[in-house]
């Protein structure tokens, strides 16, 4: 016998969890050997979430619940779902049933077969928005040739992870969290499986596009510090240059005295230069605002009500 707990972040999600319930249900009661039981996370939700999670909890005794006194985030709820589990396996799943609950026990088969991480991608995005595919497709492009961590295109945060891997990931504490990126950098024995991406069961995306782009940079700023080189051998670059022209126009006006022409280069070049200064001191903003955020070493979340007492 094994036992599995699956950790669902919810955030306004009161039209799709009884649905995600019965087809989790259909996926995981004709499996032998396992025991297994959901743990929502309810982030914040301003809709009916807790109440319909509370009634499921009732109805169901595998249910278990944490709310959360304000919304902290899908990567916090993530956290405090494996904060507070103990068992065998632990599978990560969004609670639209975009994640196919269909591939569990195929997920399971290849965890028993001695993969410690069994992940998941999306061949294909239909039904996604184009611009929406097209900056997700830039970044990971980004992220991929600035940090050592790869990201895979169409990864998902659904996985299956072992109590080992769970430990591990708990073991990186750090306050910005960007799972895609943690789930590589621990290593671990990987098996990715495939899909078609499937369209939101019912109610709405949370993340806006400005969202998405807020952890795009924070992701990147999270993986790896290339950003802050980028700007110093931008900086040197331009001294040399710099340098040179000074060379040259010292030269060039005691031989041929000073007539006053190339103000417009002038300016251009100090709008240039002082550009390239904002941005690079841009970069060094973001990371201090990522270790002031880090040295507050405030909790990844709070909760308000539970039906758990672990922790
Ligand atoms: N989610 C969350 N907190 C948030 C935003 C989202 O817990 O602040 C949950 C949400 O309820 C869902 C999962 O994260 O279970 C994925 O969210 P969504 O479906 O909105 O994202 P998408 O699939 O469009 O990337
Ligand atoms: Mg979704």
């Amino acid at each position: 016998m094994v036992s599995l707990k699956i950790i669902v972040p919810c955030y306004d999600e009161e039209k799709t969890l009884d649905i995600f319930y019965n087809e989790i249900s259909t996926a995981l009661n004709n499996l032998n050997n396992i025991h297994w039981s959901v743990l929502f996370i309810n982030d914040g939700s301003k809709d009916n979430t807790l109440q319909i999670i509370k009634n499921l909890s009732i109805n169901y005794e595998n249910i278990e619940y944490l709310s959360f006194s304000r919304n902290f985030g899908k990567e916090s709820a993530i956290y405090a779902g494996l904060e507070n589990s103990t068992e065998d396996y632990v599978l990560i799943m969004d609670a639209d049933l975009q994640d196919p609950p269909h591939l569990i026990p195929e997920m399971l088969k290849n965890a028993s077969m001695g993969y410690d991480i069994v992940s998941t991608r999306r061949v294909s995005r239909k039904g996604e928005p184009i611009v929406r595919s097209f900056f997700a497709r830039v970044f990971n492009k980004l992220i991929n040739l600035l940090s050592d961590v790869e990201i895979v295109d169409g990864a998902r945060d659904y996985k299956l992870i072992t109590a080992e891997v769970k430990d591990s990931v708990l073991g990186l504490k750090e306050y910005n969290r960007f799972s895609k990126g943690i789930f590589q950098w621990i290593g671990f024995k990987n098996k990715w499986i495939e899909y078609e991406n499937i369209e939101r069961s019912a109610g709405e995306t949370s993340w806006s596009f400005w969202s998405l782009f807020k952890y795009s940079i924070s992701g990147i700023i999270s993986f790896t510090t290339a950003p802050l080189h980028v700007s110093t051998i931008i900086g040197i670059l331009f001294a040399i240059i710099s340098f040179i022209l000074i060379v040259i126009i010292v030269i060039k006006t005691l031989l041929f005295g000073d007539p006053v022409d190339g103000w417009p280069s002038t300016i251009s070049i100090i709008l240039f230069v002082g550009g390239i200064q904002l941005f690079a001191i841009g970069i060094l903003g973001q990371y201090i605002s990522k270790i002031y955020l880090e040295v507050k070493n405030r909790p990844h979340y709070i909760i308000k009500e539970k039906n758990i007492d672990n922790k």
